[in-house]
């Protein structure tokens, strides 16, 4: 409470003592009322304090059906062709949510079956579990599609043989014309035996890429074209295109709904949480489950998740980064994980406005603005503070008629810790840094208080900066007036410092020395400027701006 208290009032930072005795007394008297009374003083007196706490409390709708299952089970399947962005989080955040929620199973799946068009790189799969340990999304299984083709053979092999799938050798525009007359092609009715013959085949390397591809039957006057008889598995040429993993050791390959579809079932997905734009798949993958008598797991549908301003196709990404247009993955122009983490954005904000925002299936559009609010409640409780001056001028100031000792609070909380200064006037004089922006703005005549310090008038400006009159030291004496707060670093016990800012360009200045001793990672507040994650301490500071 003291902290609290101090953190608002700065001017009663003397009066501690006092302070504290007040304060007791108040605590005691709410501590003896019941909950219900201290509840009701908190509705009447400060409703809208009872309203953000409520929503601050938002849960999750609870997910469809789930008494039915006894584990609840969810996954995340990317395709490690990038690294994972924004646009990724509701899958990942939701499902690992609800497998929390209930406590169940959540399983990771890397789905990397296409080694021609969305060829998969080895980096990507280690960058996309570090992207979900930093979310703190931790998962209780990992498959890899690549490991599983003899698995998808099987099951394939089983519905051709059943008489639910075919092996159709017509040129995609043969196939084209038959199913949009509803009609079926030549190779659909055919004996059981020509199609284990063809599926043989297939299997033996008789046929090269695009000369056959096995189809799983649908009804053939499905509304939707893109339904009937669709791929399942086809042949790509891996001595041209070999895999990142299994190089050229298979050929025949799965189509998306073929892979997940069966994974699906083989490993226990109860509830199944996507995008709006594999509906059709789901109406495609249920022809499947129904020709080898499985159940079709809970589908949940949710709309796009759009952030204003910020690229988040994967395409996009790649070819910024190949035309040198964006310097990695991590540039802070990008919605990229590693992008928001290298600029300050905590996970737990993340996670936050995604679970605010819930499963529905219009898309949502967030803008910066939005999630750089749920991250500043994270950040302004934790991090320290220090004082950054960019473009520093020098101020002078004369007539300062004591030595002072100052501390600087690292968090209004922990009033008792911080940044000390002595300051030892030489006849009168001090120096400071103050930063660019304040010099401009300040008036000969006017009245400034140095934070935590003391109160000046300026009395001059030049090119080689300011000079200023020492005018007295409590905040008391300036509060009403309202006068401008400014930091500033003592001439000597400056630490030479850049911030990447987030359109890339770097900004230079001087932080307090005590700055060398932050860890790489660490968020913390410069006052009046901004939160910054550090990069890097050494010769420079090096710190990437995260936001207001
Ligand atoms: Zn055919």
């Amino acid at each position: 409470m003291v902290g609290k208290v101090l953190g608002e009032r700065a001017d009663l930072r003397s009066k501690v003592k006092e302070l504290s005795g007040v304060i007791n007394a108040v605590v005691a008297e709410v501590n003896s009322l019941s909950l219900q009374e201290q509840k009701a003083i908190v509705e009447k007196n400060w409703p809208e304090t009872q309203k953000k706490h409520e929503a601050e409390e938002k849960k999750l709708s609870p997910l469809p059906n789930a008494d039915k299952y006894h584990v609840i089970t969810t996954r995340f399947s990317p395709n490690p062709d990038c690294v994972l962005h924004l646009g990724s989080a509701r899958a990942i955040v939701l499902s690992h949510e609800y497998a929390r929620m209930y406590n169940g199973k959540f399983i990771i799946r890397f789905e990397d079956t296409d080694p021609k068009t969305k060829k998969p790189q080895l980096q990507f799969y280690d960058a996309i579990r570090e992207d979900l340990k930093w979310l703190g999304c931790k998962w209780d299984e990992e498959y890899i599609q690549s490991d599983r083709l003899e698995i998808y053979y099987e099951i394939v092999g089983k519905m051709i043989s059943d008489g639910n799938a075919y092996v159709c050798e017509c040129n995609p525009e043969e196939f084209r014309k038959a199913t949009l007359a509803k009609q079926a092609c030549p190779c659909r009715n055919m004996t059981h035996a020509e199609q284990t013959g063809r599926w043989q085949k297939m299997l033996a390397g008789g046929y090269q890429e695009g000369q056959a591809v096995v189809r799983v039957k649908t009804e053939l006057d499905h509304p939707n074209p893109a339904i009937r008889d669709w791929p399942a598995l086809r042949i790509i040429d891996t001595k041209k295109y070999p895999h990142p993993r299994v190089g050229s050791k298979y050929f025949l390959w799965p189509l998306y709904n073929l892979a997940a579809g069966i994974d699906d079932h083989l490993m226990g997905m109860t509830h199944i949480i996507r995008g709006k734009e594999h509906y059709t798949n789901m109406v495609r993958q249920k022809y499947m489950y129904q020709h080898l008598g499985w159940e079709y797991p809970e589908a949940i549908h949710y709309g796009r998740l759009k952030i204003t301003g910020a690229a988040l196709s994967k395409s996009k990404i790649v070819a910024g980064i190949k035309e040198g247009d964006f310097a990695d993955f991590d540039d802070p122009r990008l919605g990229t994980f590693q992008a928001l983490r290298k600029r300050g954005i905590t996970p737990e904000a993340i996670k936050k406005v995604i679970v605010d925002v819930g499963v529905k299936p219009n898309d949502v559009t967030l803008s910066w603005e939005t999630l750089n609010s749920y991250n500043r409640k994270i950040l302004d409780a934790t991090s320290d503070r220090y004082f950054f001056v960019a473009q520093p001028v020098e101020l002078k100031v004369t007539a300062v008629p004591k030595s002072l000792h100052v501390v600087l609070p690292f968090h209004p909380d922990k009033p008792r810790q911080g940044r000390e200064y002595n300051l030892t006037p030489d006849n009168g004089e001090l120096r400071l840094w103050i930063s660019g922006n304040d010099a401009d703005a300040m008036q000969a005549g006017q009245t400034i208080r140095l934070m935590e310090l003391f109160n000046i008038q300026i009395a001059e400006k030049a090119s080689n900066g300011v000079t200023a009159i020492y005018a007295s030291e409590s905040y008391e004496d300036v509060r009403k007036s309202k006068v401008q707060l400014i930091q500033w670093i003592p001439k000597g016990k400056e630490y030479s410092a850049q911030v990447v800012q987030q359109d890339a360009s770097v900004s230079e200045g001087y932080a307090e020395q005590y700055c060398k001793k932050l860890k790489p990672d660490q968020i913390i507040q410069f006052e009046r400027y901004g939160f910054v994650r550090i990069d890097g301490v050494g010769e420079k500071l090096k710190a990437y701006y995260a936001q207001k």
